[in-house]
Protein backbone atom coordinates (compact mmCIF):
# COMPACT_ATOMS: atom_id res chain seq x y z
CA UNK A 1 0.00 0.00 0.00
CA UNK A 2 1.21 3.53 -1.03
CA UNK A 3 2.05 5.69 2.44
CA UNK A 4 0.42 8.81 2.50
CA UNK A 5 1.27 11.41 4.87
CA UNK A 6 -0.56 15.17 5.65
CA UNK A 7 0.56 18.23 6.88
CA UNK A 8 -2.26 20.18 7.93
CA UNK A 9 -1.58 23.83 9.37
CA UNK A 10 -4.53 26.03 10.66
CA UNK A 11 -3.95 29.39 8.64
CA UNK A 12 -4.72 31.83 12.05
CA UNK A 13 -0.97 32.92 12.85
CA UNK A 14 2.65 32.45 11.66
CA UNK A 15 4.24 28.87 11.12
CA UNK A 16 7.51 28.34 13.16
CA UNK A 17 10.52 26.26 13.77
CA UNK A 18 8.01 23.72 14.81
CA UNK A 19 5.87 23.39 12.00
CA UNK A 20 8.33 23.28 9.16
CA UNK A 21 9.74 20.22 11.70
CA UNK A 22 6.67 18.53 11.58
CA UNK A 23 6.09 19.20 7.60
CA UNK A 24 9.44 17.55 7.46
CA UNK A 25 8.73 14.39 9.03
CA UNK A 26 5.43 14.04 6.84
CA UNK A 27 6.97 14.74 3.67
CA UNK A 28 10.00 12.68 4.34
CA UNK A 29 8.82 9.75 5.73
CA UNK A 30 6.25 9.72 2.51
CA UNK A 31 8.72 10.13 -0.21
CA UNK A 32 11.57 7.80 1.59
CA UNK A 33 8.32 5.26 0.82
CA UNK A 34 7.49 6.09 -2.44
CA UNK A 35 4.11 7.82 -1.41
CA UNK A 36 2.64 10.82 -1.16
CA UNK A 37 2.62 13.82 1.01
CA UNK A 38 -0.25 16.01 0.90
CA UNK A 39 -0.68 19.87 2.58
CA UNK A 40 -4.13 20.16 4.00
CA UNK A 41 -5.49 23.88 4.96
CA UNK A 42 -7.73 23.25 8.15
CA UNK A 43 -9.63 26.40 7.71
CA UNK A 44 -12.91 25.39 9.48
CA UNK A 45 -12.76 27.66 12.19
CA UNK A 46 -14.01 31.01 10.14
CA UNK A 47 -13.81 33.43 13.22
CA UNK A 48 -9.83 32.93 13.20
CA UNK A 49 -8.70 31.59 9.81
CA UNK A 50 -7.38 33.98 7.02
CA UNK A 51 -6.32 33.85 3.53
CA UNK A 52 -3.74 35.77 3.86
CA UNK A 53 -2.04 33.01 6.37
CA UNK A 54 -2.79 30.39 3.80
CA UNK A 55 -0.51 32.39 1.28
CA UNK A 56 2.32 32.62 4.10
CA UNK A 57 1.96 29.19 4.50
CA UNK A 58 2.19 28.00 1.15
CA UNK A 59 5.20 30.30 0.73
CA UNK A 60 7.23 29.39 3.88
CA UNK A 61 6.70 25.66 2.94
CA UNK A 62 7.69 25.71 -0.48
CA UNK A 63 10.99 27.49 0.59
CA UNK A 64 11.64 24.84 2.83
CA UNK A 65 11.35 22.67 -0.18
CA UNK A 66 8.05 21.37 0.46
CA UNK A 67 5.39 21.00 -1.64
CA UNK A 68 2.06 19.21 -1.74
CA UNK A 69 2.11 16.03 -3.94
CA UNK A 70 -1.62 17.12 -4.92
CA UNK A 71 -3.43 20.05 -5.11
CA UNK A 72 -4.42 21.66 -1.72
CA UNK A 73 -7.14 21.05 0.16
CA UNK A 74 -9.66 23.69 2.38
CA UNK A 75 -11.08 21.99 4.78
CA UNK A 76 -14.03 25.00 4.40
CA UNK A 77 -14.83 23.20 0.98
CA UNK A 78 -15.49 20.14 2.97
CA UNK A 79 -18.63 21.09 5.11
CA UNK A 80 -20.89 19.03 3.10
CA UNK A 81 -19.04 15.54 4.29
CA UNK A 82 -18.55 16.78 8.18
CA UNK A 83 -22.48 17.18 7.64
CA UNK A 84 -22.99 14.05 6.50
CA UNK A 85 -21.04 11.99 9.30
CA UNK A 86 -23.01 14.27 12.18
CA UNK A 87 -26.48 13.25 10.81
CA UNK A 88 -24.98 9.87 10.70
CA UNK A 89 -23.97 9.69 14.08
CA UNK A 90 -27.18 11.28 15.27
CA UNK A 91 -29.49 8.94 13.59
CA UNK A 92 -27.46 6.45 15.53
CA UNK A 93 -28.47 8.34 18.57
CA UNK A 94 -24.59 9.29 19.85
CA UNK A 95 -24.71 13.07 19.70
CA UNK A 96 -26.91 15.57 21.83
CA UNK A 97 -26.87 19.15 21.49
CA UNK A 98 -25.62 20.88 24.23
CA UNK A 99 -26.94 24.28 25.50
CA UNK A 100 -24.48 25.28 28.24
CA UNK A 101 -22.92 28.47 28.21
CA UNK A 102 -19.11 29.19 28.85
CA UNK A 103 -19.72 30.10 32.54
CA UNK A 104 -22.18 26.97 32.76
CA UNK A 105 -19.50 24.16 31.94
CA UNK A 106 -16.75 25.65 33.44
CA UNK A 107 -18.80 25.87 36.99
CA UNK A 108 -19.64 21.82 36.65
CA UNK A 109 -16.72 20.67 35.06
CA UNK A 110 -15.81 17.25 36.74
CA UNK A 111 -11.94 15.97 37.01
CA UNK A 112 -9.53 16.71 34.35
CA UNK A 113 -9.28 14.72 31.43
CA UNK A 114 -6.38 14.64 28.47
CA UNK A 115 -7.69 17.85 26.93
CA UNK A 116 -8.87 19.55 30.50
CA UNK A 117 -11.42 19.67 32.43
CA UNK A 118 -14.20 16.62 31.67
CA UNK A 119 -17.71 17.87 30.66
CA UNK A 120 -20.52 16.43 33.52
CA UNK A 121 -23.28 15.51 30.84
CA UNK A 122 -25.59 18.70 32.04
CA UNK A 123 -27.60 18.61 28.85
CA UNK A 124 -27.36 15.05 28.47
CA UNK A 125 -29.20 14.42 32.07
CA UNK A 126 -31.02 17.53 31.97
CA UNK A 127 -32.43 17.75 28.18
CA UNK A 128 -35.75 19.50 28.97
CA UNK A 129 -34.53 22.04 31.36
CA UNK A 130 -31.96 24.10 29.17
CA UNK A 131 -33.58 27.31 27.67
CA UNK A 132 -33.73 26.18 23.73
CA UNK A 133 -33.79 29.26 22.01
CA UNK A 134 -29.67 29.29 22.60
CA UNK A 135 -27.44 28.28 20.23
CA UNK A 136 -25.91 24.77 20.92
CA UNK A 137 -22.94 22.43 19.70
CA UNK A 138 -23.07 18.71 19.38
CA UNK A 139 -21.67 16.80 21.76
CA UNK A 140 -21.17 12.99 21.14
CA UNK A 141 -22.16 10.61 23.89
CA UNK A 142 -18.94 8.95 24.88
CA UNK A 143 -20.71 6.31 26.81
CA UNK A 144 -22.89 4.93 24.03
CA UNK A 145 -20.15 5.51 21.68
CA UNK A 146 -18.14 3.23 23.37
CA UNK A 147 -20.63 0.52 24.29
CA UNK A 148 -21.27 0.55 20.65
CA UNK A 149 -17.69 0.07 19.72
CA UNK A 150 -16.20 -2.09 22.34
CA UNK A 151 -12.95 -2.00 22.89
CA UNK A 152 -10.72 -0.21 20.53
CA UNK A 153 -6.48 -0.05 19.72
CA UNK A 154 -4.30 2.19 17.23
CA UNK A 155 -0.95 1.61 16.06
CA UNK A 156 1.95 4.39 16.72
CA UNK A 157 4.68 3.69 14.87
CA UNK A 158 6.95 4.90 17.30
CA UNK A 159 4.85 3.84 20.64
CA UNK A 160 3.40 0.70 19.54
CA UNK A 161 -0.01 -0.85 20.07
CA UNK A 162 -2.05 2.15 22.15
CA UNK A 163 -5.45 0.73 24.04
CA UNK A 164 -7.65 3.50 22.90
CA UNK A 165 -9.47 5.25 25.79
CA UNK A 166 -11.16 7.86 24.54
CA UNK A 167 -13.68 7.84 27.63
CA UNK A 168 -11.58 10.06 29.52
CA UNK A 169 -12.08 12.78 27.43
CA UNK A 170 -16.14 12.92 28.36
CA UNK A 171 -18.56 14.20 26.06
CA UNK A 172 -16.22 15.89 23.54
CA UNK A 173 -17.90 18.72 20.72
CA UNK A 174 -17.85 17.72 17.24
CA UNK A 175 -20.16 20.42 16.05
CA UNK A 176 -19.55 23.96 17.69
CA UNK A 177 -21.45 26.69 18.34
CA UNK A 178 -19.48 28.60 16.19
CA UNK A 179 -17.35 26.48 13.61
CA UNK A 180 -19.50 23.36 11.69
CA UNK A 181 -17.24 20.19 12.68
CA UNK A 182 -14.62 20.14 15.50
CA UNK A 183 -11.34 19.56 14.49
CA UNK A 184 -11.43 15.62 15.87
CA UNK A 185 -13.94 15.30 13.48
CA UNK A 186 -12.96 16.89 10.43
CA UNK A 187 -9.15 16.24 10.72
CA UNK A 188 -10.41 12.27 10.92
CA UNK A 189 -12.60 12.68 8.10
CA UNK A 190 -10.25 14.51 5.89
CA UNK A 191 -7.72 11.94 6.54
CA UNK A 192 -10.08 8.91 4.92
CA UNK A 193 -11.18 10.82 2.43
CA UNK A 194 -7.79 11.69 1.45
CA UNK A 195 -6.67 8.17 1.63
CA UNK A 196 -4.07 9.17 4.21
CA UNK A 197 -2.07 5.88 5.60
CA UNK A 198 0.00 7.59 8.10
CA UNK A 199 -1.00 10.37 10.30
CA UNK A 200 2.16 12.54 11.57
CA UNK A 201 1.80 15.21 14.07
CA UNK A 202 2.95 16.01 16.82
CA UNK A 203 3.46 14.05 20.30
CA UNK A 204 0.79 16.87 21.48
CA UNK A 205 -1.79 15.10 20.34
CA UNK A 206 -1.07 11.34 21.11
CA UNK A 207 -3.97 11.65 23.63
CA UNK A 208 -6.30 12.71 21.17
CA UNK A 209 -5.87 10.06 18.53
CA UNK A 210 -7.67 7.87 21.02
CA UNK A 211 -11.04 10.33 20.43
CA UNK A 212 -9.98 9.85 16.20
CA UNK A 213 -9.60 6.01 16.14
CA UNK A 214 -12.89 5.89 18.35
CA UNK A 215 -14.52 7.94 15.35
CA UNK A 216 -13.04 5.97 12.69
CA UNK A 217 -15.22 3.12 14.30
CA UNK A 218 -18.43 4.92 14.52
CA UNK A 219 -18.03 5.86 11.20
CA UNK A 220 -16.54 2.95 9.77
CA UNK A 221 -13.32 4.64 8.46
CA UNK A 222 -10.05 3.12 7.09
CA UNK A 223 -7.79 3.10 10.08
CA UNK A 224 -4.14 4.70 9.27
CA UNK A 225 -1.43 3.92 11.11
CA UNK A 226 0.25 7.04 13.25
CA UNK A 227 3.31 8.71 13.94
CA UNK A 228 3.80 11.30 16.97
CA UNK A 229 7.38 12.79 16.52
CA UNK A 230 8.61 14.91 19.40
CA UNK A 231 7.80 18.58 19.63
CA UNK A 232 10.49 21.60 19.23
CA UNK A 233 10.31 23.38 22.75
CA UNK A 234 12.05 26.06 24.25
CA UNK A 235 14.25 25.83 26.69
CA UNK A 236 12.11 26.08 29.84
CA UNK A 237 10.27 23.39 27.99
CA UNK A 238 7.83 25.40 26.71
CA UNK A 239 6.04 24.28 23.33
CA UNK A 240 7.08 27.11 20.10
CA UNK A 241 4.11 28.70 20.01
CA UNK A 242 2.32 30.87 16.58
CA UNK A 243 1.98 34.14 19.06
CA UNK A 244 5.78 33.57 19.89
CA UNK A 245 7.11 32.18 17.42
CA UNK A 246 7.63 35.03 15.14
CA UNK A 247 9.16 36.83 18.43
CA UNK A 248 12.33 37.51 19.57
CA UNK A 249 13.42 33.95 19.30
CA UNK A 250 13.60 34.32 15.74
CA UNK A 251 11.71 31.18 15.62
CA UNK A 252 8.93 32.29 12.58
CA UNK A 253 9.67 31.02 9.12
CA UNK A 254 8.09 34.01 6.74
CA UNK A 255 10.09 36.11 9.00
CA UNK A 256 13.36 34.12 8.54
CA UNK A 257 12.06 33.83 4.42
CA UNK A 258 12.02 37.55 4.31
CA UNK A 259 15.49 38.08 5.76
CA UNK A 260 16.82 36.20 3.11
CA UNK A 261 18.23 32.79 4.85
CA UNK A 262 18.60 30.07 2.57
CA UNK A 263 15.25 27.75 3.58
CA UNK A 264 16.56 24.53 1.87
CA UNK A 265 19.57 24.96 4.05
CA UNK A 266 17.46 25.36 7.35
CA UNK A 267 15.55 22.38 6.12
CA UNK A 268 18.82 20.34 6.63
CA UNK A 269 19.48 21.56 9.84
CA UNK A 270 16.49 20.75 11.26
CA UNK A 271 16.42 17.06 9.12
CA UNK A 272 19.85 16.42 11.07
CA UNK A 273 18.13 17.83 14.13
CA UNK A 274 20.65 21.02 14.66
CA UNK A 275 18.40 23.58 16.41
CA UNK A 276 19.02 26.93 16.73
CA UNK A 277 20.28 27.68 20.22
CA UNK A 278 17.64 27.80 22.72
CA UNK A 279 15.49 25.18 20.99
CA UNK A 280 15.77 21.06 21.21
CA UNK A 281 13.18 18.28 20.56
CA UNK A 282 11.20 17.03 23.35
CA UNK A 283 11.08 13.27 22.89
CA UNK A 284 8.50 13.53 25.77
CA UNK A 285 4.73 11.62 24.63
CA UNK A 286 2.66 14.02 26.64
CA UNK A 287 4.01 16.66 24.95
CA UNK A 288 2.03 18.88 27.30
CA UNK A 289 5.41 20.74 28.20
N1 LIG B 1 -4.39 21.80 12.21
C1 LIG B 1 -3.76 21.11 13.28
C2 LIG B 1 -2.72 22.01 13.90
O1 LIG B 1 -2.31 23.00 13.29
C3 LIG B 1 -3.11 19.83 12.75
C4 LIG B 1 -3.29 18.70 13.64
C5 LIG B 1 -3.01 17.35 12.95
O2 LIG B 1 -1.95 17.21 12.30
O3 LIG B 1 -3.84 16.44 13.08
O4 LIG B 1 -2.29 21.75 15.01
Amino acid sequence: MTTVTRFAPSPNGPLHLGHAYAALVAHDLAHERDGEFLIRVEDIDGERSRDEWIEEHLADLAWLGIESDRPVVRQSERLESYDAALDRLKADGLLYPCRCTRAEISAAMRADGPEGPVYPGTCKKHRGDIPDDRPWAWRLDMEQATARTGALFWEDEIAGIIDARPERFGDVILARKDAPASYHLAATLDDAAQGVTLVTRGADLFEATDIHRLLIALLDLPVPHWHHHGLLVEEDGRKLAKRRGSGEDGAGLSDRRRAGEDGIALADALRAQRFPAGITLSQSLSGSA
